[in-house]
């Protein structure tokens, strides 16, 4: 992380000016191992905080600006410090950061005029949640060191996603880039929002696999699953009030339930048990069972939640096909981005060549791998690039 933080430090001062030494945060990017598309319906998720973050540098400014420029777009946004309450959309990256500022000054924050100048290694739109990591950096730069607890910042990150920039996702992303913790995934339950951490057998390695591709069908479709999950709810309801969302649903209560959303209920209640399984599993390192459950996972995403597509099931297929795979599938919100694979560690480098080549040959595209290792969540970063305090010790 040491190269990472000289350079964030050096494009601050060659875009700002100056000598002065600006206050480094970080929020990383995460992979959801297992519990795809459950937290909007208050289940189970298992994700893992990864080392790929967005990072920001931040230093309070002359004048009455929130400035902020991204390395990774080339752009520069400003809003007036003062006014952060009553901020508008634009349609573009800046809702990320000005979502966070109206949250934080609704919640009695006052925001101070500031520089911010954000480099993130998290691939956009990928499925590892560039978008999450983007705002719960903002938010600590943006409090520069005021104490919040752990669970509001993410709380409040979420808002920001769903009121101001208008993605109605679960609490998953925000939660994770948080309390993520070195060497283990999080088991969270996105209705009681409490956490378990569940560590990782060591015979296991974890790939992501970037698709590169993202079709423009994913945020129309996403808005779709949440509204037929609450069909289905609906359905359910009129015969089982005390059914409060699908965490709460049972297989029995399928045929209460009309085709399309009975199909798509029917992942929910199937991903949820899945999550359970894959915990049990781990515990006992049982990795045939862990990867026979992301394949399930995968079917399930594909047939009955329809989120997948080509080249993420050609992925998927390729990979089950390549010696010491345990288990593959699409990981995030689909139509692209990408999977994630379990593999025995001394295999990993001939997977990693032999699904590149699998890919390449098919489509035509250079995917981009990325080895996943459990990192810590959100902190406070040392100009040498320690991690100083943690979100979750502030
Ligand atoms: P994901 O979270 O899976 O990466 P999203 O569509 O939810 O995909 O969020 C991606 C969007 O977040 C980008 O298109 C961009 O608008 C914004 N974003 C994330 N990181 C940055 C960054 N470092 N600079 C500018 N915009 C960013
Ligand atoms: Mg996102």
């Amino acid at each position: 992380m040491d190269g990472q933080a000289r350079k964030l430090i050096e494009a601050f001062r060659a875009r700002y000016g100056g000598q002065a030494t600006p206050r480094l945060w970080r929020a990383p990017g995460r992979v959801n191992l297992i519990g795809e598309h459950t937290d909007y319906n208050l289940g189970f998720v298992l994700p893992i905080a990864l080392e790929l973050a967005c990072w920001v540098a931040a230093a309070p400014a002359e004048g009455e600006l929130l400035r902020v420029y991204s390395a990774n777009t080339g752009e520069e946004r400003a809003w007036p410090a003062a006014r952060a309450a009553e901020l508008e959309p634009a349609g573009d990256w800046g809702d990320y950061v000005a979502g966070v500022a109206v949250e934080l000054a609704r919640a009695g924050y006052e925001i101070r005029p500031v520089n911010l100048l954000i480099d993130s290694t998290v691939p956009f739109g990928g499925g590892l949640s560039s978008s999450a990591a983007l705002e719960v950096a903002t938010a600590l730069a943006l409090l520069d060191g005021r104490p919040i607890e752990p669970l509001e910042l993410a709380r409040l990150a979420r808002r920001a996603e769903n009121s101001f920039v208008g993605m109605p996702c679960g609490i998953m992303d925000q939660y994770v880039s948080v309390f993520g913790r070195q060497g283990c995934a999080l088991k969270i339950d996105c209705r009681s929002l409490e956490s378990e951490l569940v560590r990782l057998p060591e015979e296991i390695a974890i790939v992501a696999v970037n698709s590169m591709v993202k079709h423009a069908l994913g945020a129309t479709a996403y808005r779709d699953r949440v509204a037929e999950c609450r069909q289905a709810v609906e359905a359910i309801r009129r015969e089982h009030p005390e059914v409060e969302s699908l965490r709460d649903a049972r297989p029995e209560h399928l045929e209460l339930v009309d085709r399309v959303a009975r199909r798509r209920a029917r992942h929910v209640i199937s991903e949820n048990r899945r999550v359970e399984e894959f915990i049990a599993a781990c515990r006992a390192g049982d990795l045939q069972t862990m990867g026979a459950l992301f394949v399930a996972s995968h079917r399930s995403l594909a047939t009955d939640y329809e989120v997948s597509c080509e080249e993420l099931d050609f992925l998927v297929e390729a990979a089950l096909a390549i010696p010491g795979v345990y288990g593959s599938r699409m990981t995030g919100g689909g139509f692209g981005g990408c999977t994630v694979t379990l593999v025995a560690p001394g295999e990993r480098a001939r997977f990693e060549e032999s699904i590149s080549a699998a890919y390449r040959n098919r489509f035509g595209i250079e995917p981009r791998l990325y080895r996943c290792e459990a990192s810590a969540g959100a902190a406070q970063v040392s100009e040498t690039g320690e991690l100083l305090k943690t979100a979750i010790s502030m």
